[in-house]
C-alpha cells in the first residue's frame, strides 16, 4: 500500500465511522475480496493437519525443490521455454521477488526504467536497492512506448520493469510488444556491449478476463525475470507467497546463490513453508476471476454512458478513468465528500486520472459509478456554464 492509498483508507475507516450518512464505498484499496478457491482451502487444510515431523524447520533459502519442480514444469509448458528448477526461487510475494531481483542486479547508482503509470511500490524497491528509477510514459491507451524506452536507455540503465496486466491500467500487451522488445534490446547490445535486464512483473496474471497467462515475455525476451505472485491470483494476499524465474542461459551460474544471500540479507530467509507446500494446488487449481470481470463491465458501462473516458481493462479488478478536471487529487477529494474513495492517479505518476479497486460486491460497484458519475456530470456543468 502506497502513501496515498494508505492515507485514503485510513480516511475511509474514520469517515465511515464518524459519518454514517456518506455511506462510504471505499475503491482505494487492492485488496482481492474473493475467497480462494475451495479446492485450495480444503488443501491447505489438509496441509496443516500434516503432522509429519520436521515439516516446520527451515529449508532451502530458495523454498522446497519438489515445489520449485513443479513451478518450473508448469512454466516450461506455458511460455514453451525449458524452465529448469535451479531457475526457481519461492519468495514472500511478488514484492519479495522484485526486491531480491532488483538487490541481485544492481550497482549503487544504477537506473531502471519504469513505465508510468507505475505501481508505486517501484520507486521505493529501486531505491532501497541502491538504484535510481527513471520514468517513461506510456503511449496510446496505455500501451508501452518502446519509442520513448529506447531514447531513456543510457550507460546506467540496467534493467526495465513492465508489468502485465497493469497495476492501475489493467490493461495488458500483446506478445509483439516483448518480440519489439526484445530485438530493441539485443540490437542494444550489439551497439553498446550492455546488457539491459527485464523484469516482467506478473502479479495478476492469473485475473485475465479470456484465461491467457502464457508468460510470453520469458519467451521472448533472453533476460526476463519472471515475477509472479498468488497474492491476486489466488486471493492469498496476506499470506505471502510468489515466486521468481527466469532462463539459466542468461544468467551467472552464481544467480541462485547470490540471490539466497539477498533474501537473507533483507530478513525474508525463505517464503513461508505451509504457503510453499499450497503452490501446487494454487496452480492446479485457478481462481475463477469471473466477478471480477462482471464488475468491471458494469462499473466501465455506467462511467462511459455517464461521459467519463476509461480504457477497458483486460484483467483484475482495477479500472482507471480519467479525470473530468485536470486536478485528479482535486477530483478525488470530491469524489471522497460523496463517500467514494479512489486514489489519484499522480500517486502512479499519471496525474489526470484516478484508479478504482473494483473490490466490492456488485451492487456497491454500481452505486459507486453511479456517483462518480453524478460527481463528473457536475464539473461537466460548472465547465460549461
Ligand atoms: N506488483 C504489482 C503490479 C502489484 O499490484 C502488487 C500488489 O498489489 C505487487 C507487485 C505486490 O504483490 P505481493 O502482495 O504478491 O507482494
Amino acid at each position: 500500500m502506497n502513501g496515498t492509498t494508505r492515507e485514503l483508507y485510513d480516511w475511509g475507516r474514520e469517515a465511515a465511522r464518524a459519518h454514517p450518512e456518506l455511506d462510504v464505498i471505499d475503491l482505494s484499496l487492492g485488496n482481492p475480496d474473493l475467497e480462494p478457491n475451495p479446492a485450495v482451502c480444503s488443501a491447505l487444510r489438509s496441509l496443516a493437519a500434516d503432522d509429519t515431523p520436521g515439516r516446520h524447520r527451515y529449508m532451502d533459502n530458495a523454498g522446497y525443490e519438489d515445489v520449485r519442480e513443479t513451478v518450473a514444469r508448469h512454466l516450461s509448458e506455458s511460455s514453451g521455454v525449458p524452465i529448469g528448477t535451479d531457475s526457481v526461487y519461492l519468495t514472500c510475494g511478488a514484492a519479495g521477488a522484485l526486491r531480491i531481483v532488483m538487490s541481485a542486479l544492481l550497482d549503487p547508482g544504477d537506473e531502471i526504467i519504469v513505465f508510468a503509470p507505475y505501481f508505486p511500490e517501484y520507486l521505493g524497491f529501486i531505491r532501497s536497492a541502491g538504484g535510481t528509477p527513471k520514468v517513461v510514459r506510456a503511449g496510446e491507451r496505455f500501451q508501452l512506448d518502446l519509442v520513448a524506452f529506447e531514447t531513456a536507455l543510457t550507460p546506467r540503465t540496467r534493467a526495465v520493469i513492465v508489468n502485465d496486466p497493469n497495476n492501475p491500467t489493467g490493461v495488458r500487451y500483446p506478445a509483439s510488444t516483448w518480440v519489439r522488445l526484445a530485438s530493441m534490446l539485443a540490437a542494444y547490445r550489439e551497439r553498446t556491449g550492455r546488457l539491459v535486464h527485464v523484469i516482467a512483473d506478473e502479479a495478476g496474471c492469473g485475473l485475465t478476463y479470456d484465461g491467457r497467462c502464457s508468460a510470453s515475455v520469458l519467451a521472448a525476451c533472453a533476460a526476463a525475470w519472471l515475477v509472479r505472485s498468488c497474492s491476486k491470483d489466488a486471493s492469498l494476499a496476506g499470506e505471502r507467497i510468489g515466486y521468481l524465474a527466469w532462463r539459466a542461459a542468461h544468467s551467472s551460474p552464481r544467480m541462485l546463490a547470490l540471490l539466497r544471500t539477498t533474501a537473507r540479507s533483507l530478513g525474508f530467509a525463505n517464503a513461508p513453508a505451509l504457503m510453499q507446500r499450497l503452490l501446487p494446488y494454487v496452480l492446479a487449481h485457478p481462481l475463477d476471476a469471473t466477478e471480477y470481470r462482471r464488475r468491471s463491465e458494469r462499473f466501465i458501462g455506467i462511467l462511459t454512458a455517464g461521459g467519463v473516458d476509461v480504457v477497458h481493462p483486460e484483467a483484475g479488478f482495477l479500472a482507471f478513468p480519467r479525470s473530468p478536471i485536470a486536478d485528479d487529487r482535486r477530483f478525488c477529494r470530491l469524489l471522497a465528500g460523496r463517500g467514494v474513495l479512489c486514489v489519484p492517479g499522480s500517486a502512479f505518476g499519471a496525474p489526470g486520472y484516478f484508479r478504482a479497486s473494483l473490490t466490492q460486491p456488485l451492487g456497491r460497484i454500481e452505486e459507486a459509478a453511479a456517483r462518480i458519475t453524478r460527481c463528473a456530470q457536475r464539473v461537466f456543468e460548472a465547465r460549461t456554464a
